[in-house]
């Protein structure tokens, strides 16, 4: 599997589309255990880089996620804007002045990008966070590609893991974040960010199964 610039900028196109799609979802479960602001956030967030990254295509995808970093950094309010933001700028510097990537940068991109996630919002494994679908999720994209999966089935590991994760969420309490406030009332409730994490990353799996048919 590989990803070119143009590739890289149609995925992008496509999370946004998820993010959209699921705008009330992500709003209403924000609505349970935070403020309902998480689908608003992350739409507004994703509608600019949607506009800003359309038409980067002959630049590096280094450039295209630090930019997309930025721009949510920039435009999303709330805890998730700076948290995603420092994600992508952190995977974007794994692939500086590349063109085209592939799964092995692409588990690299992503390993990165939950340290950066760490390092900024100081969340660990079960916190109730949107690491709680970030961490496993990465752990088995890393062993499936390990074993040599092929790119589809290690990316179907990737976000079935996440979905294990977002519901592993419903059972613990939040240890950061609003949803702390809420101590043990928060259990019961899946993490909106651990929600929209899975859904990036199904999306992530969804496109590429679909670019490799083609
Ligand atoms: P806010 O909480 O400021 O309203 P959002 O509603 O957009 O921001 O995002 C909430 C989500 O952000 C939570 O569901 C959680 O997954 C994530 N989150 C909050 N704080 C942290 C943190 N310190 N580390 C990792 N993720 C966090
Ligand atoms: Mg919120």
């Amino acid at each position: 599997m590989s990803l070119t610039s143009n590739q890289t900028i149609f995925l992008l196109k496509e999370i946004g589309r998820t993010i959209e799609d699921n705008k009330t979802l992500l709003t209403e479960l924000d609505g349970a255990i935070g403020d309902g602001d998480h689908g608003i956030n992350m739409n507004k967030g994703f509608a600019a880089v949607v506009k800003k990254i359309d038409d980067m295509q002959t630049e590096d995808i280094g450039n295209i996620l630090k930019t997309v970093g930025m721009t949510l950094v920039a435009n999303v309010g709330g805890a998730s804007g700076p948290l995603y933001g420092t994600a992508f700028i952190k995977a974007a510097v794994i692939v500086a002045g590349k063109k085209e990537i592939n799964l092995d940068d692409f588990v690299k991109m992503m390993e990165e990008a939950i340290e950066g996630i760490k390092m900024r919002g100081k969340a660990a494994l079960g916190d109730k966070t949107m690491l709680d679908a970030l961490e496993p999720a990465y752990n088995s994209l890393n062993e499936a590609v390990k074993e040599n999966l092929p790119a589809v089935d290690a990316f179907k590991k990737m976000t079935e893991a996440a979905f294990q994760g977002v519901k592993y969420t419903e059972e613990i309490a939040a240890k950061k974040g609003r949803a702390s406030y809420l101590g043990d009332r928060s259990i019961g409730h899946q993490d909106p960010g651990a929600v929209s994490s899975y859904l990036i990353l199904d999306t992530v799996y969804k496109t590429i199964k679909k670019m490799v048919q083609r």
